[in-house]
């Protein structure tokens, strides 16, 4: 592991102490703080002002019981999260997980990262993350409505348009916002739209918000290869998942004339020299909540089960199931198959041991709060279109999108400069992202 800055490493032990156990949540914010050395030798205000441990530390947590009854009539119960992380940009703003592996570790990971994110996209968003460790998997829809209901019911007193305003992540998608926002309305008597993003088109949703992770990281992707006179026409890609973030990323690869040979779920590999076809996938995951495995015997493609996607040849890996998903192991393989970009479409799904290796060959690396940015930044938009009472057209809507990326890739890249790194994407977005959020944290005072 890198060394921190003399003035950082006392912050980095806090967390620690602090957070015990909370292992994500450390990596994350290491990873930050291996960043920011040349930003407290050039700005010793911002270390004097106690500005990166404030940072650390998040404004509110919210955790709460949700009891909710299964279809059999047992009663269960799981427990919810809110992590209102920083505010100094505007409203708390992120997504809401339902998975399993959910505990605060992972909430305030994800919460963390968003404040770095939320901030490169230039609009006027703070960070949070919130979720639960109830599994979707297997459970009908009534069941998925009471659980919402349920989770909703404690809370709404946290959240608002201008306070909090979440959205969805792993195992959140419109359906799940639906029956949360449902409640929400019938708890508060308001039609209070902004107070949620990823909604349907025909109850204050965004055109492109669910494209846009994807979408917004292949953006991202082109322009990287641009910055070495390349292009995404004729490459061969990898695309981990099959989830929402993996299926639009393997659209807009495929609409800018890429090859996606494979995609995954937690159960296996598909891969299709051919390409995939997402028309297809979409059926599978969307129309039937179903698994790569049915999309392959669909397809007649060559099902792995337990396979791993890493070993696929291709010349760009696109990550986007889940955090640490990409190892050193398979970052190895890539670099073995010659690929020469890997660009993160989940949260803080590459390992930091698989980022150094990656590096070390000369493999370009695209981290995720810069290159998975589009999601929020949309969801950004959504808001913006609420308060305004309007609704933009799909095309002024990616256009709007694609210019984001371009500006946060620019960014990057211009800030790496200025602090002596050129050409490195994790320190460019870890500094661009920081310094935004820490003058407005200055200006604000102690609080
Ligand atoms: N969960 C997404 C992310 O990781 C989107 C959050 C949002 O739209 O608020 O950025």
């Amino acid at each position: 592991m890198p060394e921190l800055h003399p003035k950082l490493s006392p912050v980095f032990d806090e967390v620690v102490a602090r957070n015990p156990g909370e292992a994500e949540f450390h990596q994350a914010a290491r990873e930050v703080l291996e960043s920011l050395g040349p930003v407290v030798s050039k700005h010793p205000e911002y270390a004097d002002a106690e500005v990166i441990r404030r940072l650390c530390e998040p404004e509110r947590q919210v955790i709460f019981r949700v009891p909710w009854t299964d279809d059999a009539g047992r009663v269960q119960l799981n427990r919810g999260f809110r992590v209102e992380f920083n505010s100094a940009l505007g409203p708390y703003k992120g997504g809401l997980r339902f998975h399993p592996s959910v505990y605060l570790g992972i909430v305030k990971f994800l919460g963390f990262e968003q404040i770095f994110k939320n901030s490169l996209t230039g609009l006027p968003i703070g960070g949070g993350k919130g979720g639960s460790d109830f599994d979707p998997k297997g459970r009908s829809a009534g069941e998925v409505m009471r659980f919402c209901q349920s989770f909703m019911t404690e809370l709404y007193r946290h959240i608002g348009e201008h306070t909090d305003v979440p959205a969805g992540d792993t195992g959140v998608g419109q359906r799940e916002i639906g029956y949360l926002f449902g409640q929400y309305k019938r708890i508060t008597n308001r039609y209070e739209s902004g107070t949620f993003t990823g909604k349907g088109l025909s109850w204050g949703g965004s055109r492109v918000r669910t494209e846009a992770t994807g979408y917004g990281l292949v953006f991202f992707a082109e322009r990287v290869l641009a910055a070495s006179g390349e292009s995404l026409e004729g490459r061969s890609v990898v695309v981990s998942g099959s989830g929402n973030v993996a299926i639009h990323a393997i659209e807009k690869v495929q609409q800018l004339g890429g090859r996606v040979v494979a995609c995954s779920d937690s159960d296996g590999v598909v891969v299709d020299e051919t390409g995939i076809d997402v028309e297809l996938l979409k059926t599978v995951k969307n129309g039937h909540r179903g698994r790569i495995v049915d999309y392959a015997e669909a397809r007649g493609a060559r099902y792995v089960r337990g396979g791993d996607v890493w070993t696929v040849p291709c010349e760009i890996a696109l990550p986007c199931a889940t955090q640490n998903e990409l190892r050193t192991e398979g970052a190895a393989s890539l670099v073995r198959n010659g690929c020469v970009l890997v660009a993160e479409g989940a949260n803080m799904p590459t390992s930091p041991d698989a980022i150094r290796l990656l590096r070390d060959n000369g493999v370009a690396f695209a981290p995720g709060k810069a290159a998975n940015a589009g999601g929020v930044a949309t969801s950004a938009l959504e808001m913006q279109q609420n308060a305004s009472r309007d609704s933009w057209g799909f095309e002024h809507t990616e256009e709007r999108l694609a210019e984001i990326m371009a500006s946060i890739h620019d960014r990057c890249l211009a800030t790496a400069d200025e602090y002596g790194s050129p050409g490195d994407y994790v320190a460019g977005a870890n500094i661009a992202g920081f310094t935004k959020v820490a003058d407005a944290m200055l200006a604000l005072g102690v609080i």
